[in-house]
């Protein structure tokens, strides 16, 4: 009999995909199959609907499902006589994971629903929700290869999952309260609702809480209790980084915070991510949650645990507003079992509230900002990773990006289509360096990726480049050292699917430079092919190497001129000025270094705002602080902007700070002054590049375009100059992104 077979590519297991097609084939009385083949959904189709079918699957699948490519063909096959679901093969080719899927408003509902079987369950989750990437272990995603293997289904449950009218057909994780996992209070008898019932009343008393999530454990307190709020601080040495909140739901939200339809959306939906949002000035939360700071980082419960944290009917009320903060010592990776929690996060919290479902890999919550109403990414992780960036059909390639040493992530390639991994952290931790080895594993195993080549940071001494050289040696396949800031820049083209010539624009902390220099104000004429470097920030010495980098003072000292450090004397005490100047002279300790993040830093030091930095971009968010605060956005201009030098073109920097520090004035004005000279400066030496190579497309990444109103000032200058202008959305513009463009570089295109 004639059949339709449809293969369908993309995100179509563990979101509903097979029971969606089921249903839609039983009212259409198609008859036929539908399976998971680990790299697709094969479906075969009779009967006069077929056609109409798949015009349904293909152009209206269910909402979490992402379609990436299908195949369509007709065989003679044997008559079906109903339209069955089979059991999964496995077979080779493209594997596709979902990111992990915040509880959906209708398990919320039965979550609290008296009468229902699940009542108060913290693991509930349907076809259209739960967990996902994180307790996957294998392809296909069935439930004997995942972290709910543990747990034998019970006959109800069961029953369920085999009724294809039922919202739970099919959904792999499926539980309830008597087959389900079991939260618990480490070291404490107490279980189930006891359990969290205990944790509300921790949390009502001041004290911190640790919580095991989706992606990992979470650090936990009452965000109204500034005590509590302190005390936290204090206890992970981290005096003013802003913390993440967990409202308990939108209406909570908006008493705070400023919330755009596009923000709602993204902060309700179906990823849950943190979203900075801007604190109304009359919201009564402490500021000592995010001190000098205009937004709060702001998230909904996403897991059914939250839920019950915040509403388990036990006659307490606690506050709906939580801090939230990833589980993790400095600098390592955020915790994921209960040995490590006991290890690393006993000296932080009171009482930790885990659970016996195994979280399989890591994701941290993903954290974005918003520009020009679409989401402008900090860290890309839970909820996103591992979504592929999908690039132009004709590039292909199979490799692994290794990415950056610090905010580092890393890439699959698997031909058009480029999968960032979830967050991993700052490698220089060797916590951090073993699980971006064990994670590179796991998601090559995981996406059955065969590696033809690797790359990684040109920099000689990160950690990332042992482990490609490693791992480019026990693969036997050939590595590709790529310059940091060009890797930048390749990360904004591919994120765009851009690929020809640009003026990439790469602002940032710190990358090491082709000729061995600290780069990080860089002007590139560049495309996928090759970069030729054409200007940058007036080269500078940067004293003291590593240490610079939290202390902008040094970078100050070593900026000024002497007449003008008399002027700032706050900056540091004149011997510090004079051995400063003389490490200068002699070159001892001193690099040289075109750091646009570094100049940052000197000016919030010669503003007063900060001296040194207690977390990495500390300085610079404190300054972007104050200059937003400017109401008026007049300004004294500064000439000239650009000067020529050894043949580049030079930001003429150096001897704008200078003049900047002699400036009466209140720093508000000054560092609104800052951003907006630097804005001009950006857009004249594009201009002068435009002229001389005849290109009309600007790329702008680096970490320093985290900074908003710098990015806006540069977009709208570069804008009224006619310029096309491509910025990041959802892959940071941070290091965190670096491994899309060091892959995007290594794809070859067919002709
Ligand atoms: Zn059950
Ligand atoms: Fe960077």
């Amino acid at each position: 009999m004639k059949t339709l077979n449809l293969k369908v590519y993309g995100i179509v297991q563990g979101v509903g995909f097979r029971p969606f097609v089921s249903r839609n084939a039983l009212a259409l009385s198609v008859k036929g199959s539908v399976s998971n083949k680990g790299s697709y959904v094969d479906i075969y189709m009779q009967g006069e609907n077929s056609e109409k079918l798949t015009d349904i699957i293909l152009t209206s699948p269910p909402e979490r499902a992402c379609i990436f490519f299908w195949e369509k063909s007709y065989s003679d096959r044997e008559e079906y006589t109903d339209f069955e679901i089979s059991e999964s093969e496995k077979e080779k080719g493209e594997i596709f994971v979902s990111p992990d899927i915040a509880l959906c408003p209708t398990c919320e509902k039965e979550l609290f629903d008296k009468n229902n079987k699940r009542y108060l369950h913290p693991f509930i989750n349907c076809t259209q929700c739960g967990p996902r990437l994180t307790i996957t272990d294998h392809m296909p995603y069935d439930r004997e290869r995942t972290s709910m293997k543990s747990f034998p289904m019970c006959k109800e449950c069961e029953r369920e999952y085999y009724d294809p009218s039922s919202r739970r057909y099919d959904a792999q994780p499926v539980c309830c309260n008597s087959c389900g996992p079991k939260v618990y209070i480490i070291g404490k008898d107490i279980q189930d609702k006891e359990a969290i019932s205990y944790a509300r009343k921790a949390l009502n008393q001041g004290k911190i809480l640790a919580l095991k999530g989706i992606g990992g454990f979470h650090i936990c307190c009452d965000a109204t209790n500034v005590q509590a709020v302190k005390r936290l601080r204090e206890l992970k040495h981290r005096p003013s980084k802003p913390f993440a909140l967990m409202f308990k739901d939108v209406r909570e939200v908006k008493k705070h915070c400023h919330i755009s339809p596009e923000e709602e959306k993204l902060l309700t939906g179906w990823q849950k991510p943190i979203i900075l949002l801007e604190k109304k000035e009359d919201s009564p939360l402490p500021d000592i949650l995010a001190p000098e700071s205009k937004t709060l980082g702001t998230f909904l419960p996403y897991s059914p645990l939250h839920a019950l944290l915040f509403s388990l009917p036990d006659h307490q009320n606690i506050s709906p507003v939580l801090v939230m903060t990833s589980g993790n010592p400095h600098g390592a990776p955020i915790c994921r079992n209960d040995e490590q929690a006991l290890k690393y996060l006993s000296g932080f919290c009171d009482i930790i509230l885990s659970h016996d479902r195994e979280i399989l890999i890591r994701a941290d919550d993903t954290v974005t900002d918003f520009y020009r109403n679409k989401p402008y990414m900090i860290r890309r992780s839970r909820g996103f990773a591992p979504l592929p960036i999908v690039v132009n059909e004709k590039l292909k390639g199979d490799g692994i990006a290794i990415g950056g040493e610090l905010k580092n992530t890393f890439c699959l390639a698997k031909k058009n289509l480029l999968y960032p991994s979830p967050y991993i952290g700052d490698i220089g931790d060797i916590r951090s360096f073993t699980v971006l080895e064990h994670s590179i594993k796991k998601m090559t195993e995981l996406f059955e990726a065969e590696p033809k080549w690797i790359v990684c940071d040109k920099h000689p001494l990160y950690h990332t480049t042992r482990i490609a050289e490693d791992l480019s040696y026990k693969l036997d396949i050939p590595l590709v050292k790529l310059q940091h800031h060009y890797a930048h820049i390749l990360s904004c083209m591919a994120e765009n699917d851009f690929n020809s010539k640009v003026i990439g624009v790469a602002f940032d902390g710190t990358g090491y430079g082709d000729d061995g220099a600290i780069w990080g104000g860089e002007f590139f004429v560049c495309d996928r092919e090759n970069y030729k470097r054409v200007a940058s920030v007036m080269p500078f010495m940067q004293p003291g190497g590593d240490l610079s980098s939290k202390e902008g003072y040094r970078v100050a000292a070593s900026l000024l001129e002497e007449e003008n450090y008399r002027k700032n004397p706050h900056i540091c005490d004149k011997n510090t000025y004079t051995v400063i100047q003389n490490m200068k002279k002699t070159g001892i300790n001193t690099v040289l270094s075109t750091s646009c993040g570094r100049l940052f830093d000197a000016v919030s030091s010669i503003l007063n705002i900060r001296q040194a930095s207690t977390y990495e971009g500390d300085a610079a968010n404190a300054l972007m602080y104050y200059a937003q605060l400017c109401k008026d956005e007049k300004y004294l201009p500064f000439s000239p902007l650009t000067v020529e030098e050894d043949s580049l073109l030079r930001l003429n920097t150096t001897n704008f700070i200078n003049r900047l520090s002699r400036e009466e004035g209140d720093k508000i004005s000054l560092s609104y002054r800052f951003h907006a000279v630097l804005s001009d400066m950006v857009a004249e030496a594009c201009k002068i590049i435009r002229e001389k190579y005849n290109i009309n497309t600007c790329a702008l990444s680096g970490g320093v375009f985290q900074n908003k109103l710098l990015l806006r000032l540069c977009v709208e200058r570069l804008e009224s100059k006619g310029f096309k202008v491509l910025i990041h959305s959802l892959i940071p513009p941070n290091d965190g992104g670096l491994c899309l463009g060091q892959a995007y570089y290594n794809l070859k295109e067919e002709i």
